[in-house]
């Protein structure tokens, strides 16, 4: 179960039935949540918004005054955040980057180009081969490191020191970094390295882990000749979906980078999170159509379901929901009222995976009545099979707009 807060439940309260379900996000809470963490984190840090959390130009409107820029990982992305945040820095990392991406990447006049592979090398070598040494791209490498510590070992969705297509092993960055140092291709600089290894990490393993990146890209640089300035970490500061009212320790962990920061004078250090910042400020109402007892379970079949919201079937956990009584029943016919304590909340797929949270204390829930899903603000519209038996889509609402003044 989730507290809804005082605007939320004023717009789901005041939906009508032909709006559910709808996806609510908050602004005002996404811009308090944003520039909180901003507070928290050292001049020396600069803080991007990994777009592919959620990339609604309302919320990267919402952001776009408060983070220091934003990391996309398509030419998809980098057209359209271009377009919503226009003049904001933007870093451009993905594996597989095309030609095509990488020039309309440099015609938008991207900040950096995160580069993963000797290929991706030589295509931006070859792009840039006729800049003017006086405006060159800035380059980081970015690098699949294993830190050490068992901190990455049970991270669900680490991706760092294992096999992946992500940034380069580490046994091939000396080369690169060769090439990037010995001044071949003026039309690039080197600045430093990209690392994002994992996400759901809290901030203690998070500052271990940048510590330990910083420390190899350190060396990395020396052993080249050359000034390191910047390291990205990455993001993955974790969403506790079991939890819904904690937080990432954001103090902690913008002590720690702090820490790094001060041993490390004249580093600027970069971080990306996605779902960190804009996972609570997004909720998905919708309403109850059936309840049904199946084998001795109860179920709570809902309008809409996973292909609106994915989150807790790639994840595999229950999305923290809570219960808005309506208590006016149109139909002649009996309503359906669950019986037992608990009930299983599904959607209205064919499948069953459609499967958005078990054991949910609702004892007496009736059809009719509201379920509204909370931490809905990252990775779940946008990542959901929307087109999966044709339902409609659902409405989109957002509350507190930006302040007078901003775009
Ligand atoms: C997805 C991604 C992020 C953001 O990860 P979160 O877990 O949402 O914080 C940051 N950097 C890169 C390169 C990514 O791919």
């Amino acid at each position: 179960m989730i507290a809804l807060t005082e605007p939320v439940l004023a717009k789901v309260t005041a939906l009508s039935g032909t709006e559910l379900p709808a996806y609510l996000y908050d602004l005002g809470a996404l811009r308090d949540h944003a520039a909180f963490v901003r507070a928290a984190l050292p001049d020396a840090v600069e803080l991007y918004y990994a777009a592919k959390a959620n990339p609604e130009p309302e919320i990267l409107a919402a952001l776009s005054d408060i983070v220091d820029g934003f990391e996309v990982s398509s030419g998809g992305e980098l057209a359209h955040v271009a377009k919503a945040v226009p003049q904001r820095p933007l870093a451009f990392g993905a594996p597989g980057k095309t030609l095509d991406e990488l020039t309309a990447a440099l015609e938008h006049g991207v900040h950096r180009m995160h580069v993963e592979s000797a290929t991706e090398l030589r295509m931006l070598a070859a792009l840039t081969a006729n800049r003017p040494a006086s405006a060159p791209i800035g380059v980081l490498l970015r690098v699949n490191l294993a830190v050490d510590g068992g901190a990455l070992a049970d991270s669900a969705l680490a991706m760092g020191g294992r096999p992946t297509p992500f940034g380069l092993d580490p046994a091939q960055a000396d080369a690169l970094a060769a090439e990037l140092a010995d001044g071949r291709y003026p039309g690039l600089r080197w600045h430093g390295v990209h690392a994002h290894l994992a996400s759901g990490l809290d901030a203690a393993e998070l500052v271990e882990v940048a510590a330990s990146i910083v420390n190899w890209s350190t060396a990395l640089a020396a052993r080249h000749g050359v000034e390191l300035t910047e390291v990205n970490v990455g993001g993955g500061m974790n969403v506790d979906y079991t939890a819904p009212e904690s937080r990432f320790d954001w103090r902690a962990y913008g002590r720690g980078l702090g820490r790094i920061a001060e041993a490390n004078p004249g580093l600027r250090l970069r971080i990306e999170p996605g779902r960190a910042l804009t996972a609570y400020c997004g909720w998905y109402a919708t309403e109850v159509l059936d309840v049904k007892l199946s084998h001795g379970t109860e179920f709570a079949v809902v309008r809409g379901g996973t292909h609106h919201l994915r989150t807790p079937a790639t994840k595999g956990h229950d999305q923290p929901c809570a219960i808005v009584p309506v208590d006016s029943w149109p139909h002649p016919w009996q309503r359906p009222t669950a019986g037992q304590q608990e009930v299983t909340v599904t959607g209205q797929l064919c499948t069953p995976k459609d499967l958005l949270a078990q054991h949910v204390a609702a004892p007496g829930l009736r059809a009719g009545d509201r379920v509204v899903f909370g931490l809905t603000g990252a990775y779940a519209w946008n990542i959901s099979h929307h087109d999966f038996l044709m339902h409609p889509s659902p409405t989109f609402h957002f509350l507190g707009g930006l302040p007078a003044g901003t775009v």
